[in-house]
């Protein structure tokens, strides 16, 4: 391990890249757009993976799994979707490979698919296709499924976690009777990711709607959490589509309902994926490294011996065994750090790079007094403690510190929100400090597409707390009711 990444200031995107590599998350992959994501990254995935899915079951639904090839045909039956979706698709034409006879191994021409496959850049045709078979009167609604898969984006302009094209996600597909139903779903989806935002991640969201231009493929609705990372750029941390019957047509997915009437089935779709590693990474960690939330660090507490003998050696390892076991019983991780090939400063920068969100030293000296160091590697503040009450004093800064870590965020995202009335203060705006800006948009495609073309900067959502308020347009004074939020986004 090497010490030292670029500061945030000389180079954010450079300290994000050095960051997500020296802290052992992710690498760049012998196939381009596509990511190694290491034994760390993937333990912090994981704890993501596992509140989640929580929370999808506490609501009602059940996991299954789909293909991950979607025959041409299908991808093709919805036109705004296949229109969405066609720039980015891998497709699979063979099914084999042979010798040419010189010792190359080459395509076989002979093995053509007769149809070809799409490697699933998201399943709603192939699962809608399945849901014809699964439905057949209002009984067999709503169909409650979620599927945690890869899916393949050929995106040009990849970058670790944030956009990948290759990406681990969740995606949740329900059916529903109404429309009604299928509405109350996708937003009680959204207060689902907004709350793992918040409560788990420690990043604050903006919950909204999508303009037309920005709705997913196939969707009537889109809703979406934004978030605001530290250089001022926004990130669509995770959306929820109300699809309205636009599937069930395609697919010819009809139910009788209550009062013996044939009816399309009415349907939503739900996702993030593992770009809330890069929202995670980019929302709170700082020149020294990673700062995790503790409630999704893999490692919560290290604990670091410093001592000269063995006996001091065993005083120190009879305390670790104590605290480890508590903390055990409480549902928090300890590593012990009793690597003695390092030295206890090399231990202090690793963990601190990695984000471990509090370190204990315990040193034979201090020992001998009845006490250890506790860091917070959030604030990097110390404190010297009594080895008694050790782990409820680790309980309670845990807690302490995830809420600190969110307070930060949030202080910061309320800071960066500012509110202008005119394209010059836009600009102005947009290019000082950045974040998010509110202002008054005319509804219109056409403006939204000019202030992207002339700015950079997109509309990220339309509030859902928005308060109606009579205003002028900023680009073209035209009336608008309501503000919407603009940003440069990743
Ligand atoms: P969508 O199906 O386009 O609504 O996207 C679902 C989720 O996947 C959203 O939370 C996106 O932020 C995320 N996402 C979309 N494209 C990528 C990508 N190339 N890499 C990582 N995450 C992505």
């Amino acid at each position: 391990m090497s010490k030292g990444i670029t500061s945030r200031k000389e180079d954010y995107s450079q300290w994000y890249n050095e960051l997500v590599s020296k802290a052992d998350l992710a690498e760049h992959s012998a196939v381009r757009g596509c990511m190694v994501i290491k034994p760390y990254g993937y333990a912090i995935w994981e704890k993501m993976q596992a509140a989640l899915d929580k929370k999808f079951k506490d609501t009602g639904h059940s996991n299954a799994y789909f293909p991950l090839f979607i025959p041409k045909s299908f991808f093709t039956k919805e036109a705004s979707h296949v229109e969405g979706f066609a720039k980015e698709c891998a497709v699979v034409t063979h099914y084999r490979l042979k010798d040419d006879g010189t010792g190359n191994i080459v395509v076989d021409e002979d093995a053509k698919l007769e149809e070809e496959l799409i490697v699933r850049p998201t399943s709603e045709t192939i699962i809608w296709n399945t849901y014809r078979g699964w439905i057949e009167s209002y009984r067999d609604l709503p169909i409650l499924v979620n599927q945690w898969a890869n899916v393949v984006r050929w995106e040009m302009r990849t970058r670790l976690f944030l956009r990948t094209a290759e990406f681990l996600w969740q995606e949740g597909h329900t059916a529903h009777a109404t429309a009604e139903e299928a509405i109350a779903e996708t937003e009680q989806m959204l207060d689902v990711y907004a709350d793992f935002a918040e409560n788990w991640m420690a990043v604050p969201v903006v919950k909204g709607k999508k303009t037309e231009t920005e709705r997913f493929a196939g969707a009537l609705d889109t809703y979406c959490i934004e978030a605001l990372m530290q250089d001022g750029k926004a990130l669509q941390a995770g959306t929820s589509h109300f699809l309205g019957q636009n599937f069930a047509k395609a697919f010819d997915v009809k139910f009788t309902s209550k009062e013996g009437k044939q009816e399309y089935v009415w349907a939503t779709s739900w996702g993030v994926s593992t770009r809330l590693m890069g929202a995670l990474i980019m929302a709170h960690s700082d020149d020294a490294g990673l700062v995790l939330p503790p409630k999704l660090a893999p490692i919560q507490v290290v604990i670091v011996p410093i001592y000269k003998t063995d006996e001091e050696r065993a005083e120190i390892v009879e305390l670790v065994d104590q605290v480890v076991a508590e903390c055990k019983q409480k549902d928090i991780t300890v590593k012990f750090d009793d690597r003695d090939s390092y030295r206890p400063g090399f231990k202090f920068a690793e963990w601190e790079l990695k984000g471990v969100p509090l370190r204990i030293t315990i040193g034979a000296r201090d020992l001998k007094n009845g006490l250890v160091e506790l860091a917070r590697r959030d604030n990097q503040s110390k404190e010297s403690v009594s080895k008694e009450g050790l782990s409820q004093r680790i309980e309670i800064l845990l807690d302490e510190i995830q809420h600190a870590i969110y307070e930060k965020a949030l202080k910061f995202r309320t800071d960066n929100i500012t509110l202008v009335n005119s394209y010059d203060e836009f600009k102005e705006v947009l290019e000082g400090k950045g974040g998010f800006i509110s202002a008054h948009w005319d509804g219109t495609a056409e403006t939204e597409k000019r202030i992207k073309e002339e700015t950079k900067a997109t509309i990220r959502c339309i509030p859902l707390d928005n308060k109606l308020e009579e205003g002028q347009c900023i680009l073209t004074g035209k009336p608008s009711t309501q503000r919407v939020l603009f940003a440069r986004a990743y």
